[in-house]
Order: structure tokens, then sequence, then C-alpha cells
């Protein structure tokens, strides 16, 4: 007789149904289950041990050993064959268990007469809670067949464990380990900290509907979620849709690979046919694969398994009908978005007034989800390697953007110390909001212009909250990276009339599109080549003078936004003068088009150049009388200066903006600008942080540009500056031989001896 290997499973899996919707105690129920195992399996053991936050296992159930021992008997993880298992998260299958090196006996339970053993971890989402074990007093070899009834049935107690069910068994101070603190520590992507619940912005899908009524349909159901996940994939590839954004081709391919792997269909196709539901089936394949893959130390696989992962939710989706819809919808008041990766717009889909913070396992400080959540003023972690599979919604969660940490369900001290953390910087915001009704003057009077540096929609509001003097650096390339298409001319003019109307007669400067090195375009394929030195290459000016077109409808949006009120553009990247003269001519035709068809033409229109690329450090005459205000690029002009890469995190502390040479660079700028009466203003990093804004001031710049956030703490610094004795500190130290004592020292110094805040 062949005999049916799926029956023993299915079978026990409907026991396990009627089971679960009984009224019963967790721990009857818990009894019965491991019962009913036992005797399905005919194995005259079954015990359930569950791991608690300190990292022990705990005898939660058993039939066949002690019964006294429940609750009792404990092994730490990796200790003996059950701590072997739930330490591996690997099955265990011996026909003789005490054979095995790792067998550790247990007086208490009784079990030293029983030979063969069957252990499984209990794995959920990748984490193992618990191990379940069948013994048999004969030496047999389980088959495969038990083995996947086990884990099924395992599945089914994760559930239980998740769902708080088997944790109400649990005693004080010894919790389960699912509710265990983890501490992350990755890189500070934006300023601040957050306290919140977690948000994962693209949700585990819960599966709750674990038992399939018939195997056939549950196969059918899977074949044609496959058949829509595999042609949503090759719609993807082909469109590269704005969720992608920043992501490679190469991580669709392999969607696409893993999406029509033999293997996992035949797997998943199996834990149907053994009783799940073709939804169940994903999440136990997967949770198996993720338990295996832990293991691996290849960067490349583990970031493969993050692909994995991403596939299974999406099949998940498309099995439950669900999109991807569900952002918003019952975000709690103080949300944490936890993501791997996102897209800008995304991000931008969450109502602001809910965000605390956002974690990424992933991401970069140039990603565009980072640029537009530092523009959203929101603290931002990211490289935290492992938080997404950690982390449950609702769970508390601390985003610290100050030392690029996440603390997952915080103990209450450190809650407490965070909390603390946050009201202080409450209470300097409040400082800083009383400082904007003083004139911004040094101590001894000088009046200085701060402005800010904007680029988005969502910045506006920020003019007036920060008490910005105007818009020194409008970054009109952002609404180019967040979109999915060009920006069409008519959302371009919207945008800077936007901007112009809410700065109600402030100054503003846009910069004209500046994309090219790390500022990509998924939709723009400009360049025929890969560039070896993209920072080096086909960006800002030099691509907008080799594509006209984009110069023209973008000058064209901004004069007539700017129709009756004064209007500045200023152009990024310049090397050579050259260049100034040919966006002058284009501009100039602009003017002319406009004029002739009657257009409403700005008042007065200056251009400008901004310096960050040393060859105009020879040429500073001849380029203030060209241009009506130039703008140092100081994030750009120092990475050239100093040959170091801005986006290299290796590089990063290695060499100071605040050393002799570069001070001298600055100040020839200045200088240049006084001599030749050309309006200078610096809208790099270094005019937002107060140690290097004094020095600016210092060394004779009157207008500075920073991000919002900053311009608070510039402001107290700056009322308490008296500036011409710091004029004539670093003439005496910048002239002389190169300073004795590094400079950003000497000024700290400087600062600490007159109480300015720093
Ligand atoms: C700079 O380079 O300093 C600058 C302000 O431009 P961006 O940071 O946008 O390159
Ligand atoms: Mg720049």
């Amino acid at each position: 007789m062949i005999r049916d290997m799926a029956a023993g499973p299915r079978v026990l899996l409907k026991r396990l149904r009627e089971l679960m919707a009984e009224p019963l105690e967790p721990q009857e129920r818990l009894d019965r289950i491991v019962r009913d195992i036992a005797a399905n399996m005919v194995a005259e053991v079954c015990s359930l041990y569950v791991l608690r936050a300190d990292s022990v296992l705990e005898l939660y159930a058993t039939v066949g050993l002690n019964p006294n021992a429940v609750h009792l008997a404990q092994l730490r993880l990796g200790q003996g064959l059950v701590g072997t298992i739930a330490a591996s998260a690997r099955a265990l299958n011996l026909s003789n268990a005490q054979e095995h090196p790792a067998f550790a006996y247990l007086p208490e339970t009784g079990e030293e007469i029983y030979h063969s053993f069957l252990g499984v971890p209990v794995l959920r989402a990748g984490r193992t809670l618990g191990v379940l074990v069948v013994q048999n007093k004969t030496m047999r070899h389980y088959r495969d067949d038990e083995i996947e009834a086990l884990e099924t049935t395992a599945m089914v107690i994760a559930e239980m464990i998740a769902s708080g069910d088997i944790g109400r068994l649990s005693r004080p101070g010894l919790e389960l380990d699912l509710s265990r603190p983890a501490s992350f520590t990755g890189i500070a992507f934006n300023e601040g900290v957050g306290l919140g619940h977690v948000v994962l912005h693209e949700p585990r899908i819960v599966v709750t509907n674990l038992f399939n009524e018939d195997s056939d349909e549950e196969l059918r159901r899977l074949e044609d979620s496959l058949g829509s996940l595999r042609l949503s994939i090759d719609d993807m590839l082909e469109r590269r849709d704005v969720a992608f954004e920043g992501e490679h081709r190469e991580v669709l391919e392999a969607y696409r690979m893993f999406a029509n792997d033999r293997g996992w269909v035949r797997r998943l196709e199996e834990a149907i046919r053994n009783g799940l539901t073709a939804e169940a089936a994903v999440e136990k394949v997967q949770s198996d694969m993720r338990a295996r893959m832990m293991h691996m130390t290849d960067p490349y696989l583990r970031e493969r398994m993050s692909d994995f992962d991403d596939l299974a939710n999406r099949l998940l989706r498309q099995l439950l009908g669900r999109g991807p819809e569900t952002i918003a919808e019952s975000l709690p008041k103080d949300a944490i978005i936890v993501a791997r990766s996102m897209g800008a717009a995304e991000l931008l889909d969450y109502p602001r007034d809910r965000l605390r913070g956002l974690v990424l396992e992933d991401g970069a400080p140039t990603s565009h989800v980072v640029i537009v959540a530092r523009a959203m003023g929101i603290p931002v972690a990211g490289q935290m390697k492992g938080v997404v599979s950690m982390s449950e919604n609702g769970d508390p969660i601390i985003v610290d953007g100050v030392e690029g940490a996440v603390h997952l369900r915080p103990q209450p001290d450190l809650e407490a110390a965070y909390a603390e953390k946050v009201r202080f910087r409450a209470r300097r915001q409040e400082l800083y909001r009383e400082l904007r009704k003083k004139p911004s003057e040094t101590k001894d009077g000088v009046k200085v212009d701060l402005l800010m540096n904007a680029g988005l929609a969502v910045d506006l509001p920020q003019l007036a909250e920060a008490g910005a003097a105007g818009i020194g650096l409008f970054r009109t390339e952002l609404q180019f990276m967040v979109a999915s298409t060009f920006p069409r001319a008519e959302a371009q003019e919207k945008l800077y009339r936007d901007v112009l109307d809410t700065a109600r007669g402030r100054p503003v400067t846009f910069r004209t599109i500046d994309i090219g090195g790390d500022k990509v375009l998924p939709y723009f394929k400009g360049s025929a080549q890969e560039e070896e030195n993209p920072a080096l290459g086909w960006r800002a000016i030099r691509l907008t003078l080799d594509r006209p077109g984009l110069l023209r409808t973008q000058i064209r949006a901004l004069l007539k936004a700017a129709g009756g009120r004064e209007l500045k553009v200023m152009l990024p990247m310049v090397t050579e003068l050259g260049e100034i003269a040919q966006a002058r001519e284009i501009i100039d035709r602009e003017v002319r088009h406009l004029s002739r068809f009657a257009h409403h033409l700005p008042t007065s229109l200056k251009l400008g150049a901004m310096i960050e690329v040393p060859s105009l450090l020879w040429q500073l005459d001849e380029l203030m009388q060209a241009v009506d205000f130039v703008s140092v690029g100081s994030n750009d002009l120092f990475q050239f200066v100093m040959a170091a890469d801005r986006g290299n995190t290796q590089l990063a502390d290695r060499f100071d903006t605040l050393s002799v040479p570069f001070l001298r660079v600055l100040k020839q700028i200045a200088d240049a600008g006084l001599r030749n009466h050309t309006p200078v203003t610096l809208c790099g990093e270094l005019a937002g942080k107060p140690i290097s804004a004094m020095a600016l001031l210092g060394l004779g710049y009157r207008s500075i540009s920073m991000s919002p956030a900053s311009i608070g703490p510039v402001k107290a610094m700056l009322t308490e500056l008296p500036l011409g004795e710091l004029t004539a500190f670093l003439d005496d130290n910048l002239a002389g031989p190169a300073a004795r004592l590094p400079m950003r020292a000497l000024l700290q110094a400087f600062a600490d001896d007159r109480s300015i805040p720093l």
C-alpha cells in the first residue's frame, strides 16, 4: 500500500485548528497540543521549550517527561540539544540522542530512557522563539515528512507566542524573548531624537488563517498569485517605478530570478499539501529560509535574503489582495517609520505631524529619502542591520539621530533618559524661538543675514518658524529628485511661485538644477558612459549647458513665477567664466521671448555663481565683475580643495574645515567680494555649525545660509559675539606662520573665554 505521506500532518493540523478555536486557558491549550502531537507522531515524548528574554529556554509543556518539571527545567541558549537547536535555528534529528556531543541530561525531566530525538526551532520572522521536541524510546530516524509536520506545528506555536497568548504564562522578571530590548548602532543621518512607536513601512503581513480546507484550491491560489507577482516584477523592470528609485536594476533582476525559483515554489507547494493555506506556506518557507541564512556571513548572500524577504512580502500581499496603500491608516501620533529602504516620495505620504523619526536598515546620507527627511526636520538613523525583522508594529522605539543609534523596546531607565534629552532639546528650541524677536546682530552691533537653505514645498513653513531673513539657497533639483518623471514646466513654475509667495518679499536665491554627481535622477539617462569620478564629472552647469532645453524650461518657469518681483538665479559648479556668459545668453533669450508675448517680467534679475570649484580662486576679481553676487558652496569647495570625497564616511573626520589653508581660501573670497562690491554668501554645511559660522563672521562674511534648524543655535552664538575682537584674533592667527595650535581649538577657546554658546 502506498502511504499518503501528507495525511499525518494534515490530520494533526486539523486537530490543532480545533484546539485553537476552543476557549481554553493557555496552559491547558499547550498541554493538549503536545499531547496531540505525540499521539499523531506516535512519539512517547513531546515537549515545548520557550526562549526567555534572559536567553534561557524554559520547559513550558510536556507529555512523557516529568510533568513537575514544567516551568522548572531550563537550559541556556547553546546548552544541550535544545539549546543548540535554538542557537543554530536548525532542526536536529538523532536516532541516539545520548551520543550527541551536546547532549545534556536534566535529572528533573527523567528523559534518560529515550533514545531518538527530533527537535525543531519555533521561528517567527527568522527569530527563534523556542524549541519543539519529540522523543522515542526506540532508536529510530524521523522521516522528512515528520520533520515537516513538526515544523508546521512549531509555526502555529510561534503565532501563539507572538499573539501574547503564551506570554501570559511567564513569571515576572522572566519574560519571553519576543519582548526583549534590542539596540542597534549605525549612522546618524539627521540630527534629533525621537521617541515613539514602530510603524513598519512595509508592514509584515500577519497570517492568521493558517489551515487550509482544500489543498487543491490553495495550490491554485498560489499559482495565480505567483503569476501576478512575476508580471508585476517584469513591469517594474520596464518602468522602474518611483518606489524603486535608487534601487539597482540588479535587485529587480534578483527578484525575477527568485520568483521563478523552482526550489522555492516546490517548498511552498509541499507546505500547502501538508495542510497550510497558501499565505501560511509562504510564511513558513520564508521563516525556515531566513533561519538558515542567518548564519551566513557572506554580505552578498545576506543582502539577497533581504530581497527574498521583500519578495515573500509582495507575494503575501498578492495572496491577500492588499495593495501597499495601508500607509497613514491608523498611524500612531508618535510614529517612527522603520524601513529597509524607501523612495523619497513615499515618505511624503506620511502625515508630517505624526512622524517622530525614521529608521532605515540601509540608506546613505545622500539618499533621496534622507534629503527629504532632513527637509521635514525628522531625526533619521540608518544602516541599522536587522532592525526590520526585529521590529513589530507598535513596539516602543527610540531613534537617536545624534549618536546614530536605535533602541527597540527600551528599558524604562533608558527611555526616561531619552525623554529628558527630548525635553532638554525642546527647552532649547523655546529659547531659540525667543531669540527670533531679537535683531540678528553681533554683540558689538554688526548686522548679519541668517538665511535658510530649502528645496521642497515642505520646507516653506520653516521660513517663518526659523525666523530666516530669506532663502539663501533654493536647491531646485530636489523637486526633480523626488519625482518619478521630469516635473513639467507648470509644476516647476507653481513651486517657484509658492516659494516667492511664502517669502513675502524676503530675498530668495534659486539655484539652477544641480544634478549629476551623487544627485541621480532615475528617469534621466543623460550620460552615455558610466562615470569613474561622478563628482568631477558631467554635472550641474556642465550638464545643463549641454542640455539647454532643461535650463531653458527652468529659466522660463522662474521668470514667469517671479513676474513683478525680484528674481535671483544662481549657477552651480561654475569652473570658468565662459559658462556664466553662456547661461546669461540663454536667460536673455528667454527674457526676450517672454517680453515678446507681453509676459509680466521680474522687476530685476540678478545672476550669481557658486564658488565650488577651486579654478575660480585664481580669477576671483574677474568672477566678481561678471556676476551680481556669489555664494560659496563650501561642501563641494572643501572636497575639491582637500581632494576628499564629501560622501566618504571613512574620510569624514580626517580633514578639518576649520584648518588654516581652508580658512585662508574662504578669507580670499570674502576679501575679493569687498574689493569688488559684490555680495558674498556662504551656503554649505559650514554655515550651520555655530563654531564655523563664528569663524566665517570673523573672516568677513555678513550673510550665511543654512538648514532652518541651525538658525537658532547660530543666532544664539551671534548675539554674544564681540566681532571686532574675533576679526583681530583671526587676522593674527591666519597671517602669521601657520598656527601652532589647530584653529578649531583656538576658536573654541576664544568662545569659552567669552561665554559664547557654541
Ligand atoms: C555646496 O556644495 O556647499 C552646496 C551648497 O551645494 P550642494 O550641497 O547642494 O552640492
Ligand atoms: Mg555643491
